[in-house]
């Protein structure tokens, strides 16, 4: 039975109950009654029933995760919508325990979503010259990882939300593995390692940052960008020479 009908049937009963008592006590205490109008109650009975308040999804705590279990929590991840189509996650790779250089990058593309593995196919071997250039590799001394762990369609940029759901893995990621300076490549991942969200890459790259008040940090291009845009090789070089600068002071005799 609908539940307009089973609540007509109540009214009705109810209706024919008042009408008893209404005679019965007219017997002894006659009165006029008013009209009765259970319209109010039965729109109140009738109303959809509110939907239940969907809690917000808590910004869950990865600091007490080692990198076992972080890369775990990683592959099991639905916080954003990029794990609808992800093939695999990539979660970083390289040297995990206090690299000279940490490569954060945005987020897989389509050969890393396929291999689950960060900066493959000629981007990845771009980056791979740069640290070499610079005695850097991600065999021995550098580790590399994206502010997002699964791939955005048509390799397009990573939205906030997006962002915001996955930037907890990163940030754990880098306090297990502990590096000595910071690369940032390309504008997503400056921006959200630098907060400052209406820069230009020009300027930001300009500057030179400090992670969590402690771990030197730069921002140059994304590597498939200066493969697009070969006149961005100088100031990458620049950048680069900078880095070096960091990792390798100079010894001062
Ligand atoms: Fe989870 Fe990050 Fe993948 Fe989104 S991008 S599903 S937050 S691992």
């Amino acid at each position: 039975m609908e539940k307009t009908e089973k609540l007509s049937h109540a009214i009705t009963e109810l209706d024919n109950l008042m009408d008893y008592y209404e005679a019965v006590l007219r017997k002894r205490f006659p009165f006029t009654p008013k009209n009765r109008d259970f319209s109010s109650v039965a729109r109140t009975l009738a109303a959809p029933a509110p939907e239940p308040e969907v809690e917000e999804t808590p910004q869950e705590d990865f600091s007490g995760l080692d990198m076992k279990r972080l890369q775990f929590a990683v592959q099991n991840c639905t916080r954003c919508q990029l794990c609808k189509t992800r093939t695999n996650t990539v979660f970083g790779e390289g040297c995990t325990y206090k690299p000279l250089v940490m490569v954060i990058g945005e987020g897989p593309g389509e050969k890393e979503d396929l291999s689950g593995r960060p900066f493959v196919g000629p981007a990845g071997e771009f980056l791979d010259k740069w640290l070499a250039a610079i005695g850097l590799s991600r065999d021995t001394n550098t580790y590399i990882a994206n502010i997002v762990k699964c791939r955005p369609p048509q390799n397009r940029d990573p939205m906030d939300e997006e962002k915001d759901a996955c930037k907890a893995f990163l940030y754990q990621q880098i306090a297990l593995v502990m590096p000595k300076a910071i690369l940032c490549v390309g504008k997503p991942a400056s921006m959200l390692m630098t907060g400052k969200t209406d820069a230009t890459m020009a300027s930001l790259r300009q500057k030179l940052f400090l992670y969590d008040y402690s771990i030197p940090m730069i921002c140059t291009y994304h590597p498939a960008a200066v493969l697009r845009n070969l006149e961005w090789k100088a100031p990458v070089w620049e950048d680069l020479k900078k880095l070096r600068s960091i990792i390798f002071p100079p010894v001062r005799g």
